[in-house]
């Protein structure tokens, strides 16, 4: 075969008009529109002429022996490009991780009433700070706040973007310059940048640091209290667990100090359970109310982990300190959007109003489902498998060890069910790479060599679009 040196391979390039009259890209001009397919176009001859202008073996590196291996190879790279384009906003994945609070992939999916409530208020106009009743000027934070109210027994609340925004603001307004005291057992690390000792000192107070690693006590806390302390802060560690030799402070004890002493007992819970998840065979974790009905002054936690809604942060407490939060200035530059308060209030409503929550928030239901549950779920989506692309890959169905996660219910592993595939034609890399890149991408785990599903967090809608997307793929490998 000869080779196409880079004069050829210029002459070689087909007119714009031939690309995009190319059957193959007829879809592509409808699926992401013309103006897209065109600016893909150019870029990728500018690319192309590019390449091979600097190299004189480009053509024989990638392959190309002809001309109609030229347009060959600029038609894939426009298919390829194209997909990037597709993907380079934030869109719907699907989660074959097992990790129901999945951070990297948007922490809790939200229940449908609110997904819809959040429509309807994104794509019109909403009595958002309108008071209906008096015709008046309202105030955004009213619904959520009657709401949370009701719900935790806390005589106030606010929300704001994220329980470290939450966390910064009790902070900020009530010890600024002065201390809070925490205990080193409960140092926390959330991820990215965010750190306890961190956010303590940003938001303008000084830490001060009590106990070991693995013990604190309440001796600790009274050796350290000076006239300059302000808050007790307590943060339950949601995303670790210290076991072995330990020993913390219980928020009865904080709480009945604090009233001695005159001092805020704050309490960060993290993920802000509102349900007893003992009752769904799951370690206890504190939940919100009895956190406040343990008399703690202050609890804030995140909207979207166990509650199972929108990112917020939530802070429910003692009126007094809850309405100088709200007149801080630095509140309003967290203040949540129509749509965050929509999806919230939804959520809210559906914990005071449904007898049954779990039925209706799918992190929770995700959570609670039963082995035979999850084996079904496993048994249909590799049974579809099978029938449609059995031949190209090997299923089996495998026990799997899913997560709450989201820093959320540490080292708890709730058993689960995975189909497990091990392609013929492909390494399970590029198998994984590709699922990735389709235009509903896949996320999921490549564990001793085959690729899982965890069939918990995937929903059964979904089956068809991943059989599609493996019939493609395995498809298209020679
Ligand atoms: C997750 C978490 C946070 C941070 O909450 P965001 O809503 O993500 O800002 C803070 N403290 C604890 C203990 C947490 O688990």
């Amino acid at each position: 075969m000869n080779q196409l040196k880079s004069k050829e391979a210029l002459r070689a390039i087909p007119p714009i008009n031939t690309i995009l009259e190319s059957e193959i890209l007829a879809d592509c001009a409808q699926e992401h529109g013309r103006e897209a397919l065109l600016r893909t176009v150019k870029l990728v001859l500018e690319d192309y002429k590019k390449s091979v202008i600097e190299d004189e073996d480009f053509c024989l590196k990638q392959g190309i022996f002809s001309e109609e291996g030229v347009l060959d190879y600029i038609i894939g790279r426009i298919l390829d490009e194209i997909g990037k384009d597709e993907r380079r906003g934030l869109g719907r994945v699907i989660n074959a991780t097992g990790i129901v609070l999945h951070t990297n992939l948007g922490r809790a999916p939200l229940p449908q009433k609110a997904a819809k409530a959040v429509v309807e208020v994104a794509t019109g106009y909403s009595n958002l700070e309108y008071d209906l009743e008096t015709g008046k000027r309202g105030d955004r934070h009213t619904y959520a706040e009657s709401l949370i109210k009701e719900l935790t027994g806390a005589e106030s609340a606010l929300v704001v973007n994220n329980n470290a925004a939450a966390i910064f603001l009790c902070i900020n307004t009530l010890a600024p310059e002065r201390e809070v005291i925490v205990s080193r057992g409960q140092q926390v690390e959330i991820g990215g940048s965010f750190r306890i000792p961190d956010l303590i000192s940003g938001s303008g107070a000084k830490m001060v640091e009590i106990g070991t690693t693995n013990k604190t006590h309440l001796k600790d806390y009274e050796k350290a209290i000076s006239p300059d302390t302000r808050i007790l802060l307590k943060v339950h560690t949601s995303n670790y667990k210290v076991t072995g030799f330990t020993e913390s402070v219980a928020l009865e004890t904080l709480v009945g100090l604090g009233q001695k002493r005159g001092l805020i007992v704050a309490l960060d819970l993290g993920s802000g359970s509102l349900i007893d998840l003992s009752l769904m065979g799951l370690p206890y974790e504190p939940t919100v109310q009895d956190s406040i009905r343990k008399g703690a002054d202050l609890v804030t936690f995140s909207g979207d982990k166990l509650l199972g809604g929108p990112q917020a942060g939530i802070i429910a407490g003692r009126k007094a300190l809850i309405d100088l939060i709200k007149a801080n200035p630095l509140t309003r530059m967290v203040r949540p959007c129509k749509m965050t308060f929509s999806a919230l209030t939804e959520v809210l409503k559906i914990y005071l109003n449904e007898t049954a929550p779990m039925a209706q928030i799918p992190v929770l239901k995700m959570m609670a489902m039963t082995a035979e549950e999850l084996s079904d779920k496993a048994e249909q989506l590799a049974r579809l498998i099978e029938t449609s692309c059995g031949s190209r890959l090997k299923v089996d169905i495998v026990p799997e060890l899913d997560e709450v996660g989201g820093g959320s219910l540490p080292g708890v592993m709730l058993p689960g069910k995975a189909v497990a595939l091990m392609p013929q034609s492909i390494g399970v890399s590029e198998f994984r790479e590709k699922l990735r890149k389709c235009s509903t991408p896949i996320v999921g785990r490549i564990h001793q060599g085959v690729f899982l599903l965890n069939v918990r967090t995937i929903d059964e809608t979904d089956y068809p679009v991943i059989v599609s997307a493996l019939c493609d793929i395995l498809g298209e490998v020679r």
